[in-house]
């Protein structure tokens, strides 16, 4: 088994997201539109399995989360209380001779360097440049009605902390779960989907007495470290990694990374942090309430501390693709299979009738009607059947379902599994229960 090579991994990955209908460029026959990206038919499939996988894992399997679903458009003074209208903001500089942007702190020979772009020593002071896209709430364009598109979803669960502790009567520690779009008017987004300017996060903040934070900010690290490695196995490919202290947001006591060892390099891939009393802090002071905690067997009264995890599902998403990319020789020279977790798989099942004669297609159809309310499920009849499975082992699908001639008499149909290529055979009346036991749930 050989896996491609981490240079080469970015351009397959990428020709194969786009060829197969994972991701496609935003807007593309006008030319694209700036670092947003499209989901297809087989890459909104991948994507909702990795959130379906995350809000299970963080909400329906637990007794100490609820979700929320927040609205990204809020009250501009979120974005005051929040520190983001004064500090969410990167060092822009510009070439004053070729006009090419980047941000300060990724150039390799410094703000004072040559421009990477033309080679000049033109680079012009950096100054810092807010991050945030504004907007106008309403027919007028004032200062009044100016809005943000959210830059972090965290902040619609901080402002809901009060409705939902007197909602469901929660007692800490708790956390609330959401998954929600994001904005960045990011000055160099880059590397496929993995920085773009519109992008999907994963946000969970946990509530709990200060002096608690830190055994929970452990527990958490460690939960999260063992998601990725239920859903994409390779260890090697994740580590953790703690923030300087000049490193860290302003908002976090500890905070560390979990990293991802893409084709670029080691990158962010989701963000884990001690927020201490920050933000409930800053919310009430801004809005005028009291977010406190009262605890009725202590009698006590105080301001929660919170930890987050924040992962973004399509920088995930492109994690979890990497990870499963592999390549093995075979007759026909190289067999590509996604080696996706089964829960992740976009199709748990392809059914594909071994011709095209209309019989076979007639008990291949209904086959097929028979597993669509179980399954995500596929079917495939035009090409050679190995063809067909090729196609099938290169989006991840873990099983296959072939129908041929004896199928006619015997009511019996062939499994083929994608990772080993066995082959087994079922009878139709249990095709059901045999595809369940192999794929989980679906
Ligand atoms: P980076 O240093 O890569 O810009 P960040 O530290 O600003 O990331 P956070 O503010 O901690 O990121 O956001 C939490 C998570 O949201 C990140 O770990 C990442 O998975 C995701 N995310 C942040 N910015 C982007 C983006 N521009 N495109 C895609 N995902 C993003």
């Amino acid at each position: 088994m050989t896996v491609a090579t981490e240079a080469t991994l970015f351009d397959k990955l990428t020709s194969l997201a786009k060829r197969r209908g994972f991701v496609f460029p935003s807007s593309e026959i006008y030319g694209g539109a700036g670092a947003t990206w499209d989901f297809g038919p087989i890459g909104v499939e991948l994507k909702n399995n990795v959130k379906r996988a995350w809000w299970r894992t963080m909400v329906q399997e637990r007794d100490d989360m609820v979700g929320l679903d927040a609205a990204i458009l809020m009250h501009p003074r979120v974005w005051e209380a929040s520190g983001h209208v004064e500090n969410f903001t990167d060092p822009l500089v510009e070439c004053a001779s070729c006009k090419h942007r980047f941000r300060a702190d990724e150039l390799p020979e410094g703000a004072t360097g040559a421009c990477p772009n033309c080679g000049e020593r033109r680079l012009g002071e950096p100054r810092r440049f807010n991050l945030m896209f504004k907007t106008f709430v309403g027919p007028v364009e004032d200062e009044a009605s100016i809005a943000w598109l959210r830059p972090e979803t965290a902040q619609g669960i901080y402002v809901n902390f009060e409705n939902v502790v007197q909602a469901t009567r929660r007692r800490l520690p708790f956390g609330i779960a959401q998954i929600g779009k994001a904005f960045r008017n990011e000055i160099t987004p880059s590397n496929f989907i993995f920085r773009s300017r519109e992008f999907e996060q994963m946000e969970m903040q946990y509530f709990c007495r200060p002096a608690d934070a830190p055994r929970h900010y452990d527990e958490w690290m460690e939960t999260r470290r063992q998601w990725f490695h239920d859903l994409a196995g390779h260890d090697d490919l994740f580590r953790l990694r703690e923030h300087a202290a000049d490193e860290r947001a302003h908002y976090a006591a500890r905070a560390f990374d979990i990293e991802y060892r893409y084709p670029f390099g080691w990158k962010e891939l989701e963000g884990i942090h001690n927020r201490t009393d920050y933000d409930l802090r800053r919310h009430a002071e801004y809005s005028g309430r009291k977010l406190e905690y009262f605890d009725d067997v202590t009698n006590e009264r105080f301001v929660p501390y919170v930890v987050e995890t924040s992962v973004g599902a399509d920088r995930a998403t492109f994690a979890f693709l990497c990870a499963a990319y592999d390549e093995e020789p075979d007759r026909e020279g190289v067999r590509v299979v996604l080696r996706l977790h089964r829960d992740l798989a976009p199709y748990k099942v392809a059914v594909l009738p071994l011709s095209k004669r209309p019989e076979l297609s007639q008990l291949a159809r209904s086959v097929w009607a028979r597993l669509r309310p179980h399954f995500m499920s596929t079917y495939d009849e035009t090409q050679a059947i190995g063809r067909r499975y090729r196609r099938q082992d290169e989006i991840g699908t873990p099983l296959c379902v072939t129908i041929d001639f004896d199928s006619l008499n015997d009511r019996a149909v062939t499994i083929r599994d994608r990772d080993d290529m066995t082959q087994v055979r079922v009878a139709i009346e249990e095709l059901v229960p045999a595809l369940r036991e192999r794929v989980g749930r679906a």
